[in-house]
């Protein structure tokens, strides 16, 4: 399958249909993503515009932001896109659509089984202490659920 809509091809209404597995190598990031990326959509003319609607699903593989560990993250995108037919001579082709979009829908932050066993370790950098304590409760003691 090519990341390419054919527009010639969508005169009179005519759908162009894209559906099956696809390597990742247009990602461009071999070591990112697993080899193949399922893409399912279609493409059409709709007035003076092509319009692209596609769903990608791939898996991301990313460092944990604690420990580094590499952590197989699920990408799954949907994308719509309207492009003006005057901007096309022939041919769409939406690789750097499809890249720019699942490279956005990389998460920031990647924790390793959903509780990093490194987390522990460094919470204290995860979350500033409450320390809010008022002047009352400072008078008695430091520790409010010592008592329990
Ligand atoms: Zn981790």
């Amino acid at each position: 399958m090519e990341l390419i809509v054919y527009v010639d091809r969508l005169k009179e209404g005519k759908k162009e249909l894209f559906s099956g597995e696809i390597s990742t190598d247009f990602l461009e990031d071999k070591n990112l993503f697993e080899n193949t990326l399922s893409l399912a959509g279609e493409a059409y003319v709709s007035g003076d515009h092509l319009i692209l609607r596609l769903r990608a699903k791939t898996t991301a593989k990313l460092p944990c932001s604690i420990c580094n560990e590499s952590v197989s993250v699920p990408v799954e995108i949907d994308i719509s896109h309207v492009e003006p037919l005057e901007d096309i001579r022939s041919t769409f082709h939406f690789a750097a659509l499809l890249r720019e979009d699942i490279f956005l829908q990389l998460p920031k932050f990647t924790e390793c089984q959903e509780k990093c066993p490194e987390r522990e370790q460094i919470k204290g950098f995860l979350k500033a202490p409450s320390a809010k304590v008022s002047s009352e409760d400072s008078a008695g003691t430091q520790f409010p659920f010592a008592g329990l």
